[in-house]
């Protein structure tokens, strides 16, 4: 039997400019709302690192793999999202979120980073961390966008090694020019 999707009364579901499909305010939220609950199956550490690698797509070119969904819960288990009934496995991260996940007595929830306005689409910061980050590349639109789904804490890093990889780029213009002069 299909199991329907966790409801929240704040919520609905939609085709979104971001990612395929997101979660939007059907009214305003106010700051600090428990929005919904990431449910999934609590799961051990080492289930979770060999589902983690698992791709979830039979294209070859889609690399989303189970690490997606992977919720870190606390140093024992995590929460595995890539279930049909877990309707937060929608919601698209942002480099300008408006939510954050907050885990409140073993339970993971999506709460309002601040007052969020009917019709907004419902973002956190997916938190990644730095290795394969050119596998995410970041859609979100925001003006504080850094084009790749990370973690803020690994911003800085980011924009060192992405000025790094420019500045060496350039050099090879440089070089090529030359050669052709
Ligand atoms: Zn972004």
């Amino acid at each position: 039997m299909e199991q329907k999707g966790t409801a929240s009364e704040y919520i609905k579901v939609k085709r979104s400019k971001i990612h395929s499909t997101g979660v939007f305010a059907k009214k305003d939220i106010p700051e600090g709302a428990r929005i919904i609950e990431y449910v999934g199956e609590r799961i051990t550490k080492a289930e979770s690192d060999s589902r983690a690698d698992l791709p979830l797509s039979r294209h070859k070119k889609d690399k989303t793999n189970g690490a997606v969904y992977i919720f870190e819960l606390n140093k024992r288990h995590d929460i595995d999202g890539y279930t049909a009934y877990n309707t937060a496995r929608f919601i698209n991260h942002s480099c300008a979120p408006n939510c954050e996940t907050d885990i409140i007595r073993g339970h993971i929830w999506i709460m309002a980073l601040r007052d969020i306005k009917k019709g907004e689409e419902l973002a956190y910061n997916y938190g990644y961390g730095y290795e394969d980050y050119m596998a995410h590349p970041c859609h979100c639109g925001s003006d504080r966008c850094v084009g790749y789904i990370l973690d803020e804490d690994q911003w800085a890093r980011l924009k060192r090694d992405l000025a790094k990889k420019k500045t060496k780029a350039k050099k090879r213009v440089r070089k090529r020019k030359r050669m052709n002069a």
